[in-house]
């Protein structure tokens, strides 16, 4: 890697996106570490520890799903840092309801967050990694966007929706250097995660479910998401990972 590589990674406070910052960091990428404000302690710990590998890591507050915060973000990062290399969508939330009975709030929030945020931060990266012909997309999407599971048809959609973004985006940017990939994550231990494995039922099936039969570790993505950062996946785009233990096997 052409050092020093910038990467913005949203949602970074906590769970798999403070295990891929703190991963990117221990490759040598800059950070310019995302999260809402009630998360401002939390996103600030990151940073602490990440600058620990002698990287320079910065925070910054906005919700992915407000144009205007993302654009001001963007607008801050160039400042500190000059450009951005990389792009980690990572934000996201869970708002488990079975069809029937899902508040319609719950469906908007979830798309406006997984989807709309991806492509709203995606949408103000792109005038600056057209510009140095590079860059590097990766979208957290999720084996739930595949299959999904019962409560969260609206989350699956939203999921759903960031793989075909992605694979459109990528046939656009390509010319420009530029690459998009996704990640989807499997079981990973997380807060988000709890919502399927609290239950020790649930966790059970889930374990008995995957061929490594073991639950993930927030650790378990970070590596596949620099892979997607870097210069070692210079001709792969447009596609979907599974991180997920052998859950979904292709
Ligand atoms: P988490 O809830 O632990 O962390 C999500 C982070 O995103 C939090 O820090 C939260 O504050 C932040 N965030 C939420 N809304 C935001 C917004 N509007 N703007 C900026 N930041 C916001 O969840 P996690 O398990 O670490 O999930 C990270 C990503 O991985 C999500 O996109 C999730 O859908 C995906 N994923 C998780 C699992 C899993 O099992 N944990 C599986 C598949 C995919």
């Amino acid at each position: 890697m052409t050092k020093p590589r910038i990467a913005l990674v949203t949602g970074a406070s906590r769970g798999i996106g403070r295990a891929i910052a703190l991963g990117l960091a221990q490759r040598g990428f800059d950070l310019a570490i995302n999260d809402i404000a009630s998360q401002a302690t939390a996103l600030d710990a990151v940073a602490a520890e990440a600058r620990a590998s002698g990287i320079r890591a910065m925070t910054y507050h906005a919700d992915v799903a407000s144009k205007p915060e993302v654009q001001a973000m963007v607008a801050r990062i160039l400042q500190d840092f000059g450009t951005i290399h990389a792009v980690v969508n990572n934000a996201g939330i869970l708002r488990a309801s079975d069809v029937e009975h899902c508040p319609e709030d719950y469906w908007d929030s979830v798309m406006d967050v997984n989807a709309k945020g991806t492509f709203l931060v995606t949408q103000a990266v792109l005038p600056t990694m057209k510009a140095q012909n590079y860059g590097r997309i990766c979208n957290i999407s999720s084996i739930g966007g595949k299959h999904g599971a019962p409560e969260q048809a609206h989350y699956s959609a939203s999921k759903a929706a960031v793989m075909g973004f992605t694979r459109v985006l990528a046939q656009e940017v390509g010319p420009f250097g530029i690459t998009a990939n996704c990640i989807c994550p499997g079981i990973i231990l997380t807060d988000m995660g709890r919502v399927n494995l609290d239950d020790p039922a649930i966790r059970g099936a889930w374990q008995a479910k995957t061929a490594m039969a073991r639950i993930g570790d927030p650790d378990d993505v970070a590596g596949p998401v620099a892979f997607f950062c870097s210069d070692d996946s210079a001709f792969v785009t447009g596609q979907t990972l599974n991180v997920d233990g052998g859950i979904v096997l292709s």
